[in-house]
């Protein structure tokens, strides 16, 4: 009678709690709801998510999710039995029975139990089961390369990356459309440099698990940059643009043009121009990573790329921070050819960083 029955898809609406912390949280007499034990098991279906492919993919999740500063974290492992919902057990399958999806790419249903009783609070997640489309349109991949992706010039969507999304779920983490986040739209929510793109926690989740379950205590820190931002609140979800880039001197947005396929600006040889970014710690401390800005004759930062600007950021776990630096176009670039404009976050090494596959992203230009 006490364990509560609560989905979350796409088409799913409910009460948003109050927007004190960017990240959104259920909670049980003003306790966030949460696992007793901060360490879960989940199944995978054998069936929806046999060996190989599908299987790795679900396990990019695990690994994805895992890299947190909290004490929250998850093992996957297998199941060739049957899967349900309500039996007790913490499970992942994929379906194509709408009277479970409710019309959702992927959805968490989730059990918990609260009361009080004279004072004392009972408060614990019980089950959760994550279960994923396995019906067209949607059409999924594994693949962590940006031109198989919707968004990019692809038309997929990333498991891993919703896998992310409903795995915070699964943890007590709401849907959130205030700040840029995973929580929102998911497949918006990458990193990419070069021929690869693939999800990430990210900084708003990262908080959100810290806060409900308390900071991981192994001096686990995590830098990362984006060329995605927040756009605006639709409905429950953060949906998200790519970065912009500006006449430095009027403010106004530089003319846009595409390359190679993705939204990029037009620039003059000597302009100023105002590159935007977004950068985030996902780490348990605050940092003030050394950061630098480059232009590239690929979609390949590196620090090897002709180098602009540099500066140092202040960054803390509680806020996603898409930031502007003025830059200045060399004058010896080729008119009529596509360049990038990059950025890389501790291009130095001085900070130590779980991931730093993740500190390099670019906006295409192309020089007039
Ligand atoms: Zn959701």
């Amino acid at each position: 009678m006490k364990r509560t029955l609560h989905a979350l898809g796409m088409a799913c609406a409910l009460a948003a709690a109050a927007p004190a912390m960017a990240f959104e949280n259920n909670t049980c007499y003003n306790q966030p709801v949460r696992w007793s034990n901060s360490g879960q098991t989940f199944k995978a279906s054998t069936v929806s998510f046999p060996t190989g492919y599908w299987r790795d993919t679900l396990e990019r999740s695990r690994i994805f999710f895992n890299a947190n500063p909290s004490q929250a974290y998850f093992s996957l492992v297998s199941d060739a039995g049957s899967v349900g919902l309500d039996n007790g057990e913490n499970e992942v399958w994929g379906s194509v029975d709408n009277s479970v999806l409710q019309g959702a790419p992927a959805l968490t249903y989730w059990w918990s139990t609260c009361y009080s009783l004279f004072g004392l609070v009972t408060n614990h997640l019980d089950e959760t089961d994550i279960i994923f489309d396995y019906r067209a349109p949607w059409q999924w991949t594994g693949d962590e390369v940006k031109s198989s992706l919707i968004y990019y010039t692809g038309s997929l969507r990333q498991m891993q990356t919703t896998g992310l999304h409903e795995f915070g779920h699964a943890f007590g983490l709401m849907h959130e459309n205030d700040e840029y986040n995973i929580m929102g739209a998911d497949f918006t929510h990458m990193h990419a440099n070069s021929s690869t793109a693939r999800g990430y926690l990210g900084e708003d989740a990262s908080d959100g698990l810290a806060y409900i379950y308390g900071p991981w205590g192994a001096n686990y820190q995590e830098l990362s940059v984006s060329h995605w931002k927040y756009a605006y609140a639709s409905g429950q979800y953060s949906w998200h643009r790519r970065v912009q880039a500006y006449n430095a001197t009027t403010g106004v947005e530089l003319p846009t043009t595409t390359v190679n396929g993705e939204p990029g600006y037009r620039v003059s040889k000597g302009q100023k121009v105002r590159v935007e970014f977004t950068y985030e710690n996902s780490g348990e401390s605050t940092q003030s990573p050394n950061v630098a800005w480059y232009v590239s004759s690929n979609d390949w930062i590196t620090t090897a790329d002709r180098r602009l600007s540099t500066s140092s950021l202040t960054l803390a776990r509680d806020n996603v921070y898409t930031i502007k630096r003025t830059v200045t176009i060399p004058k010896n670039l080729t008119s009529g050819t596509n360049y990038w404009l990059g950025t890389i976050i501790n291009y130095d090494n001085a900070l130590s960083d779980s991931d730093s596959s993740n500190n390099a992203t670019y906006v295409p230009i192309r020089v007039n």
